[in-house]
């Protein structure tokens, strides 16, 4: 069997990542083996979720385990995800991938249900508290350009991105 591609994931300020993704539309063997380099790509980036748009592929496909590979039934994909209800608050710690060392407190709702479709083009439907619910609203942000440091005070942003700009300056980004 060839060995699955690790894609590499981009960062901000990569265009990429601020656009909407469009929708999927073929759910075939290709789509398939996507999916298992997504999960492939975040574990080798010790990721919990990962966006397709964060591999630079601009679609609406997102994968998440909050077990990292402990539960195989936690590995959910997302495909055309879309969120149907939503409950609550919680007001926690956050990181993405494609910011790398940047952690800050995002709200997000508490609980959340999902609507997407699934590898084979079924509609399913996904319910999550904590941090699948975090989780699951980090990523389909990441569908609609969203990264997590849009969702701070206009302040605590600036903050972050002068932070970014002197570890683009020191070659740390
Ligand atoms: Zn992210």
């Amino acid at each position: 069997m060839a060995k699955n591609k690790i894609h590499e994931v981009v960062k901000y300020p990569d265009p990429v990542l601020a656009k909407p993704g469009a929708p999927v539309t073929v759910f075939d063997a290709k789509l398939k083996t996507l999916v298992d380099e997504m999960f492939e790509s975040m574990y080798a980036a010790q990721g919990i979720g990962l966006a397709a748009p964060q591999i630079s592929i601009s679609q609406r496909l997102t994968v998440i385990d909050c077990s990292f590979k402990k539960n195989p039934e936690e590995k959910i994909v997302l495909i055309n995800p879309e969120i149907i209800d939503r409950e609550g608050k919680q007001v926690e710690e956050e990181g993405c991938l494609s910011l790398p060392d940047i952690r800050e407190k995002v709200q997000r709702a508490a609980w959340v249900k999902v609507k997407a479709q699934n590898v084979d083009g079924e509609w399913f439907e996904v319910e999550g508290e904590e941090l699948l619910a975090r989780a699951m609203q980090h990523e389909i942000d990441h569908l609609d350009g969203i990264l997590f440091i849009d969702r701070l005070s206009r302040l605590k942003r600036d903050l972050v991105l002068r932070k970014i700009k002197k570890m683009q300056k020191n070659g740390e980004w």
